[in-house]
């Protein structure tokens, strides 16, 4: 008997029931686990996924995709095996795909993190008998503060800056890491203004029930005078480009995991960094492992080599398996190093 998934050109499969889970090209029935780009691609027939997924993929990708949803909890079955959706953690209506068949039970992480963050959903450890998981920074040199330690810094950066009237521009994913930073930050400070690519996404999460604090798009009509306070949450593709003029002067910083390795400071021609990830840390990635009960680990991005050996040093029947999940945080190591680019340089949608 085939396993229940394996991976196919197409990515990871259950051949019993036919279905991909997050596949890189366009197949008949796809599960999604979260809406990021590198995991939600077009060109599918027929999607499943968390309705939050659903409204930011119709947003992201297009309103004609066919889309049915399933709850967290509840399940779905497809020729005999059994679907369902369980919080990953990692942005708003990111899911674990757990996959039953004769009692046999799998897991798919897609991204995961441990930590709370105030939008998503709390991640919840599912028992299997085999677990496939990001390891996007399985490194041990990566443990993440607490996120209010975080946000102190944030804050005193932005108050600082506020004080001697220059704009603080943040480099933040528009999905998930700016709504993370727009929740996170004191808003006393000073008023919050987003790129329209942060503000698309806001209203699509704020449509599926999302309470986010104050926000406001910027335009061609903000005032000038409306920066020297105020905190910019933006791609980092649009800083230093002629959107930027009008907040001089500014100073810039990333939240991203990253952040750890100081070289990126310097390489993104950024003022400061914070050590803000959406990614389960070293710790965080060994206790997502030990809480599944499963013997068997599939690791499929980031560093999916140091993290399978060292699973294999401590008894568990490892691999690596190599996918095509690359965006997101992932996206700068890669395209750091084939092509020397920065981390502010990210092309996201
Ligand atoms: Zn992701
Ligand atoms: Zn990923």
């Amino acid at each position: 008997m085939p396993s229940l998934l394996s991976f196919s050109p197409e990515g990871i499969y259950c051949e019993q029931a036919g279905v991909h889970i997050d596949p890189w090209r366009g197949v008949d029935r796809a599960i999604i686990t979260h809406a990021h780009s590198d995991h939600a691609r077009g060109g599918s027939r027929y999607y499943l996924a968390h309705p939050t997924t659903k409204q930011l993929m119709h947003a992201r990708i297009g309103r004609d995709l066919r889309i049915e949803t399933l709850w967290p909890g509840q399940t779905g079955t497809i020729n005999g095996v059994k679907f369902s959706l369980h919080s990953a953690g990692h942005i708003p209506g990111s899911m674990q795909v757990r996959v039953e068949y004769k009692g046999e039970v799998w897991v798919a992480t897609g991204d995961h993190k441990r930590q709370v963050d105030g939008i998503s959903e709390p991640y919840e450890p599912v028992r299997c008998h085999t677990f496939i998981t990001e390891c996007t920074f399985g490194l041990p040199i990566y443990r993440w503060k607490e996120p209010q330690e975080v946000f102190a810094e944030i804050n005193a950066w932005w108050r600082g800056n506020a004080e001697q009237g220059v704009c603080s521009v943040i480099s933040a994913y528009s999905l998930g890491k700016a709504q993370r930073v727009l929740t996170g930050v004191d808003h006393s400070i000073g008023p919050i203004l987003v790129h329209g690519a942060v503000a698309n996404m806001n209203t699509v999460l704020e449509g599926c029930g999302l309470r986010l604090p104050r926000w406001e798009q910027i335009t061609a009509d903000t005032p000038k005078e409306r920066f020297r306070n105020a905190l910019v949450i933006t791609p980092g593709s649009a800083i230093g480009t002629p959107w930027t003029n009008k907040m001089r002067p500014y100073s810039t910083a990333m939240a991203s995991g990253w952040m750890q390795l100081r070289g990126w400071r310097r390489r993104g021609n950024l003022d400061t960094g914070f050590v803000l990830s959406d990614h389960a840390d070293w710790p965080a990635l060994l206790q997502a492992v030990q809480e599944t009960g499963a013997e068997r680990i599939i690791a499929t991005h980031g560093y999916t080599e140091v993290f399978s050996q060292y699973l294999r040093s401590i008894g568990y029947d490892a691999v690596a398996e190599s996918t095509e999940f690359a965006g997101e945080e992932g996206a700068i190591e890669e395209r750091q190093k084939t092509q020397g680019e920065s981390p502010n340089d990210q092309g996201r949608s």
